[in-house]
């Protein structure tokens, strides 16, 4: 819907489903692609949709439509 249509070079922008891993979420969050294909080099990072932040995990990047966290924290051993 409206203004799908700036395509020269800035960057494509690639829509994922929230990865916040609720069954009940069915939001879709639109990235840059650089942004999705940095975090895809990151097995830890997480994209969600703003407000399906997990608990624990340090957003890196917020933003209106998207949130990028790292879920580092919880594979982190307790000292
Ligand atoms: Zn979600």
């Amino acid at each position: 819907m409206g203004e799908g249509d700036q395509s020269a070079g800035v960057g494509s922008v690639v829509e994922i489903a929230c990865e916040c891993g609720r069954s009940a979420c069915a939001e879709v969050i639109a990235l840059p692609w650089c942004v999705y294909e940095e975090a895809q080099k990151e097995p830890r990072r997480l994209l969600l949709a703003p407000g399906h932040e997990l608990p624990g995990a340090s957003a890196l990047v917020r933003c209106d439509s998207f949130v990028v966290v790292s879920s580092e924290e919880r594979l982190r051993r307790r000292i």
